[in-house]
């Protein structure tokens, strides 16, 4: 579609052990019978969208600074996934710094509520994006259910977070089946990860682009054969999933962007170039 773009933005990264990414990544054998594992680097990011009719959408909002809204970060997280980002590369800094305010930004499509994808959704209350903000309901489901009935979030293992769930003056657009939102912009829901992820295709002009988020997070578990990750909803429909985001690949002939892929952001040109 003409005049539909993209940019990657790359807010930081992640950095944890490489088993919760894929599932026996280096195992203990008969002639090995001890091994190490090293924590290793995930890249995070999110994804500007500039639509010739609709303005600017984002695919995800990415994280919120720790602490900033008096809300500490459970232990857990702060532990075993501890980040590397710097204060000025979160969404709310980012994005102005580019000449793009948050005031800018039409609506809001989250793929799912995990606080790497969803927790700068804190920075828009109050913003014409905040009116329009589209997630798959039953993820959203999945994050009430597993942040509401717990008490806080101090100690949780939950990547679904309550402060993030909870945050006020945000009116949710639940997607229930696979829909193409606005013209040219797609969104799969793909169970595995989590109940529902919604994975999303760009119509570019120079070509289609499909982003399987954290449905299927790097090339290593893409296959094939798929592999799956440890932090696992559901097994048999991350295989399933893994088989319709080919399936969607081959029909729309799409160049794949990972959402958590050291590799692959190594090739990937990020903001403020727009891919178009
Ligand atoms: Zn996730």
């Amino acid at each position: 579609m003409k005049g539909l773009e993209f940019a990657i933005v790359r807010y930081g990264s992640i950095w944890n052990d490489p088993a919760w990414n894929l599932a026996v990544p280096n195992p203990a054998s008969a002639s090995r019978t001890k091994v190490e594992s090293t924590l290793a680097e995930y890249p995070a990011s999110f994804i500007l969208i500039k639509h010739p009719q609709i303005g600017y959408i984002l695919y995800d909002v990415g994280d919120y600074p720790s602490g900033e809204d008096g809300v500490p970060r459970s232990t857990f997280w702060k532990e075993y996934f501890p980040v590397q980002m710097v204060r000025e590369d979160y969404v709310d800094q980012a994005l102005p710094r580019n000449g793009v305010p948050l005031s800018d930004i039409a609506c809001i499509i989250l793929s799912h509520m995990h606080y790497d994808h969803a927790g700068g959704i804190k920075f828009f209350p109050g913003t014409r994006a905040a009116e329009n903000v589209y997630v798959p309901k039953a993820d959203f489901e999945a994050a009430c259910l597993a942040t509401l009935a717990e008490d806080g979030e101090r100690d949780t293992d939950s990547p679904y977070w309550r402060s993030v769930v909870t945050t006020k003056g945000i009116t949710y657009r639940f997607l229930e089946q696979d829909v193409e939102l606005f013209p040219g912009v797609h969104v799969f829901l793909l169970a595995g990860h989590t109940p529902a992820v919604g994975a999303l295709l760009l119509e570019c002009e120079s070509g289609n682009y499909l982003f399987p988020n954290d449905a299927c997070s790097s090339r290593q578990n893409y296959g094939p054969p798929a592999k799956p990750t440890a932090i696992m909803h559901d097994s048999l429909a991350y295989q399933k999933s893994a088989a319709k985001l080919r399936q969607i690949e081959q029909q729309y002939h799409a160049r794949l962007i990972f959402s958590h892929d050291l590799d692959e952001d190594r090739s990937y040109q990020h903001l403020p170039v727009f891919y178009r």
